[in-house]
């Protein structure tokens, strides 16, 4: 049933309601009316009106309500009854119309809410089962063969029970239509639940009806004392056992009212805990939450990288400890290490600034990342260093292509704060090995592989037993080296450079020799890189400098015609690249007390050319000190015309491989010719090195070329031999006759590019 049903089920209820309350009210005034009209005036005898004030004033007075009940035990059936005995029904009829009419005023002055048709409709009510209870009461005799007689007891209990039965039966069947009309309940379970307690009113009250019939009738004045004080002492003692009762149950229902509200309380004090306790663990779980971030942003910050946020170098090292366990046990798992150097960083770094630099590590980052598939692993590892795991690639064929693709990817050009930038790197390869145990192993020889791609200029190369080799002598060398100085081993060996006109001796290119107590002399070209790769290089040539100027300043002072003689010495491109070279050669000369002009600084074309700018600045100023400076190897690197325009060299020297291809009848010497005349155009004096044979200096002397070195006229001496040369006085170009055979050319390229 909808809520709209029940509403109009209501309504229609309330109607029935009011219009039975209408109907009762008027058959009950017809039923008051009849009775005033047919009341005997006999009837209207002091006794009657003595029960009538007692009923208005006295009887709503001692009402008895029973505890725990909807009814009272009133003295108003009482005296019904004994109307009915006394005075007939319809002096009953009006008696109990107006007892109920006392009684309820009684109740509204004692604050009982009556609704302005409660009262007449319990009047009438009241005057209706009189009425009825009169009907039966008075038609019985015709109907059955009973005939009342109220002297004999017999039958004065049979009319009261008559009458407090049909009193009950009328009364309660009323009450419960009227309830089951006003809120829709069974009729048959209101009449049970509610109305049919009320039938104890009605036997006490006959009960109590006939005892005072009979006092009256029959009773003398003691009996009646007697039975008056009886009822009275039975009446207040059943008012106070009613009061005591009322008053227990009146405090149980305090207590228990208080226990409930009591209860209620520390529900609600609980429900507060409740939710007290429900937010102190919503902020625990919060503070938890906040933990548990900030721990994990702590594991994140301890294993990655602050700049790129690639993994850092202890998370590389736990990533590869793990995939070398693995393989181990299973060698399905191979996998690769890359070890990443980016190069020349120093220089963005110096030039544009260490915000730049790092975001240009940053794109290289990005760059690797994206190159790579979800299981493989990007590590920072150093400023400029990066190392890449590689996991499931079986063969290093497979990663050199990665390499390939990483190393084309990452030479892309890109715009950094209107910077064009470029860069690029060398990536050196290693293979996953059973015989690795831990992670600097493995790492230790991609860098040794990468080391050797940076050598090769060409991007990448995959390590072998072979590199590591080298390497280690390498380290072996580089430690050897450190103490080569202290020891005495580093010499200088001199080879004479003679004017090709007229055969002058006009001095000497000074030739390092490392003679090692090992090994023995170890050649310029292995060990000269490893200074150079190491740092050596510099106190090296800050010696060399020192050594050749001193022992120069010597022998000038032999004889007049070695007096202008001068010494040339090779600067490295490492040495060049710091403007400690200023000093240094300032301090030889100050040293020495040679004259500048007598010193002549080689440095190789590569050299000159990798730096322009930088190397024009610096070469000015070492001009302006007054040595000379001589371009080495002429012809092997390329060479931009505009700066050899610019470079400040007082000569050139032809790489020895174009006066090698110089044949026994002169062929192959159009190299020499243009190197020449380029020379000679740029005002620069020429020296040919390499000469070893009558033909190539024919050759030379027929080009116009100034000055020649090389095994034909002297090989490279110790000081010792040198001096004794000098002393000696030799023709330092030999007679045709005295022929050498060249020796074997270790170099298999040669060319020009001049652009
Ligand atoms: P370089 O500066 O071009 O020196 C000339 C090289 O040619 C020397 O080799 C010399 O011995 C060799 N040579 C001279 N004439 C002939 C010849 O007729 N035939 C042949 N086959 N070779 C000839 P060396 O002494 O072995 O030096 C090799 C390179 O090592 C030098 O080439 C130079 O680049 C470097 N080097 C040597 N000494 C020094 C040094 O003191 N400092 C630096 N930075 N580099 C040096
Ligand atoms: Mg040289
Ligand atoms: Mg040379």
């Amino acid at each position: 049933m909808n809520s709209l049903s029940l509403l109009g089920s209501a309504m229609s209820r309330q109607k029935i309601s009011n219009l039975s309350k209408a109907a009762v009210i008027s058959i009950g005034a017809a039923c008051i009316a009849a009775s005033a009209f047919v009341l005997p005036a006999a009837a209207l005898s002091p006794g009657y009106l003595f029960i009538v004030l007692f009923s208005i004033l006295i009887a709503p007075r001692m009402t008895l309500s029973l505890p725990r009940s909807k009814f009272a035990i009133s003295f108003a059936d009482a005296l019904i009854f004994l109307t009915f005995l006394m005075y007939g029904g319809p002096a009953a009829i009006v008696l109990a119309a107006v007892e109920m009419l006392a009684s309820c005023l009684y109740l509204r002055s004692k604050g009982f809410p009556f609704s302005p048709q409660m009262i007449p409709a319990n009047v009438s009510i009241n005057a209706i089962y009189t009425s009825c209870t009169f009907l039966i009461w008075q038609s019985l005799p015709t109907l059955t063969s009973i005939h009342f007689d109220s002297t004999k007891t017999a039958s004065l209990i049979t009319e009261l029970g008559i009458l407090a039965l049909s009193q009950f039966l009328i009364s309660s069947v009323l009450a419960a239509t009227f309830h089951s009309l006003k809120d829709g309940s069974p009729f048959w379970s209101t009449w049970k639940q509610d109305c049919f307690s009320s039938s104890m009113t009605q036997i006490v009250g006959a009960g109590l009806a006939g005892l005072i019939f009979k006092l009256i009738n029959y009773g003398d004045i003691v009996t009646s004392a007697i039975a008056f004080v009886a009822l009275a002492a039975a009446y207040l003692n059943y008012r106070q056992s009613i009061g005591e009762i009322n008053d227990a149950i009146a405090q149980v229902e305090s207590a228990e009212r208080e226990k409930a509200e009591a209860e209620r309380a520390r529900r609600v004090e609980a429900e507060g805990h409740a939710d007290e306790l429900g937010v102190a663990l919503e902020k625990e779980e919060m503070a938890n939450e906040a933990l548990r971030k900030s721990e994990k942003a702590f594991q994140h910050a301890a294993l990655h990288d602050s700049l790129t946020g690639l993994a850092n170098r202890k998370n590389l090292w736990g990533v590869l400890s793990n995939l070398i366990t693995e393989y181990k046990e299973d060698p399905s798992t191979a996998f690769q290490v890359l070890f990443i150097d980016i190069r020349s960083f120093k220089n963005i770094n110096d030039s544009l600034g260490h915000s730049i630099g790092d975001k240009v590590l940053t794109i290289a980052s990005k760059r690797f990342v994206r190159m790579l598939g979800p299981n493989d692993v990007v590590a920072r590892i150093g400023g400029d260093e990066f190392a890449i795991v590689l996991r499931n690639l079986a063969t290093a064929g497979k990663a050199q292509k990665v390499a390939r693709r990483i190393h084309q990817n990452i030479t892309q050009p890109f715009a950094l704060s209107g910077n064009n930038i470029s860069i690029d790197v060398n990536i050196g390869i290693a293979p996953c090995d059973a015989e690795y145990n831990t992670p600097e192993e493995i790492l230790r020889d991609a860098d040794i592989a990468m080391h050797y791609a940076k050598e090769k200029g060409n991007g990448f190369a995959v390590f072998t037993k072979e590199l590591r080799h080298r390497f280690l002598e390498q380290i072996r060398f580089e430690m050897d080296l450190r103490h080569a100085l202290e020891r005495n081993e580093l010499s200088m060996h001199y080879q004479p450079i003679v004017s090709i006109s007229d055969g002058k001796l006009i001095g000497f290119e000074a030739l390092l020799r490392w003679q090692h107590s090992e090994f023995g002399n170890i050649p310029p070209n292995k060990f000269i890189p490893v200074a150079e790769s190491s740092g050596l290089i510099q106190p090296i040539t800050v010696w060399i400098l020192r050594e050749t100027t001193r022992q120069l300043a010597e022998w000038q002072k032999i004889g007049p015609e070695y007096h202008d003689m001068m010494v040339s010495v090779n600067i490295s491109g490492k040495h060049l690249g710091t403007d400690d070279i200023i000093d240094d050669v300032e301090n030889a000369l100050a040293d020495s007390g040679i004259r500048p002009e007598t010193l002549k600084l080689e440095m190789t074309e590569s050299t000159a050319m990798e730096n322009a700018e930088y190397t024009i600045n610096l070469l000015n100023r070492l001009k302006q000190i007054g040595v000379q400076l001589s371009i080495d190897d002429f012809g092997t690197g390329f060479s931009s015309l505009s700066y050899l325009q610019r470079l400040p060299f007082d000569t050139l020297k032809i790489d020895r491989s174009f006066v090698y291809a110089v044949g026994e009848n002169g062929e192959n010497s159009e190299i020499l010719q243009t190197i020449i005349s380029l020379a000679k155009n740029l005002k620069m004096r020429v020296i040919a090195e390499g000469i070893e044979t009558h033909s190539q200096l024919a050759v030379l002397q027929n080009l116009g070329c100034d000055y020649g070195q090389g095994y034909l006229l002297a090989k490279p001496k110790s000081k010792e031999d040198t001096e004794k040369l000098l002393y000696q006085r030799p023709r330092w170009i030999p007679d045709a006759d005295e022929c050498e055979q060249p020796s074997p050319l270790n170099i298999t390229e040669h060319r020009v590019l001049v652009s």
